[in-house]
Formats: C-alpha cells, structure tokens, sequence
C-alpha cells in the first residue's frame, strides 16, 4: 500500500505539500512484469476545499520486447499522474490518503502496446526470420525481385 499523511494541509485551504516515494512492485499489487525495479513518485497534493488534488510523475525502468525485432528492450519510463480525492471518499482513511489503487492503474495504462527498439525498426524477415536491423538475407531480394517481375509483366499487358 502506498499511504500518504495529509494531516498537515488538512482543513487548510490552499495548502498543498511535496513528497517523494520509492517502492517496489509488491507494494502496489502489480502483477505486470514490463516493469523493473524501484519505482519513484515525486508529487504535490493540494487542499483546493472540495477536494485534494494529487499531480505527480512516476519514473521507473521498464523491460520490453520490441514488437517488430523481439530484441529486448531498457528504458526508463516516467507517467503523469493526477487524481482528485476528497474526506468522504475511500482513498482517505484517519489522516492517511491511499493512492495505491491510482498509481497502480497508472502503470497498468501505461504500458506501450507496440513497443520499438527504434522507430524505424526493419523488424524480422518473414521468411528466414533473421533480424533485419543487423544482417540482410536473400530472401528480401528475391520478393523484390518476384514484385518487379509482376510489375513488368504488368506494364506489358
Ligand atoms: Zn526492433
Ligand atoms: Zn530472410
């Protein structure tokens, strides 16, 4: 669980206070395995009367396959995070403000259906299977070959 204190701007209009967490997965329930590591939540939560509003940005280290290649891929991540909360609801128990369930979701959403080791990434070849970005094969000429033949078997019709 992740617990903030908020005795101190609570019932004080205005009044917002900074905090940093680190925390690992286990902390926060999540199962998803495309994260590595310790997570860093740096945010603000601000008693605007109705409500606290919560703005933070979660950074962490993140272990996926490129979608086109398979190669793995490291990276660091960060999320923007923001919620609203107020006295009446769940998330704030005694003086304590769980925002466990909101950043969880947040790293749940936030993970790259389609991820690329690069951008332009040539990915696998369909037929050899060999990694495009490293080596070429014969295969790829040999379909541009076949495709300009079709196109000159085209153009002479
Ligand atoms: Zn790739
Ligand atoms: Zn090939």
């Amino acid at each position: 669980m992740l617990k903030i204190d908020i005795s101190q701007i609570r019932g004080n209009l205005g009044e917002f206070q900074d905090f940093s967490l680190l925390f690992d997965r286990a902390r926060i329930d999540l199962e998803h395995d495309w994260t590595q590591g310790i997570f860093r939540l740096d945010g603000t939560i601000t008693n605007v009367g109705v409500a606290y509003q919560l703005r933070g940005k979660i950074s962490f280290k993140t272990q996926q396959s490129c979608s086109r290649c398979l190669e793995p891929i490291d990276a660091d991540s960060s999320i923007d995070i923001s919620a609203e909360t107020s006295d009446v609801d769940d998330e704030i128990e005694e003086d304590l403000y769980n925002i466990t369930e909101i950043v969880r979701e947040a790293i749940v959403c936030g993970e790259p259906l389609k991820p690329l080791c690069k951008e332009d990434c040539s990915g696998l070849c369909p037929s050899c299977g060999i990694n495009c970005n490293i080596s070429t094969c014969a295969c790829e000429t040999e379909q541009l070959d076949f495709r300009l033949e079709r196109l000159r078997d085209y153009l002479k019709n």
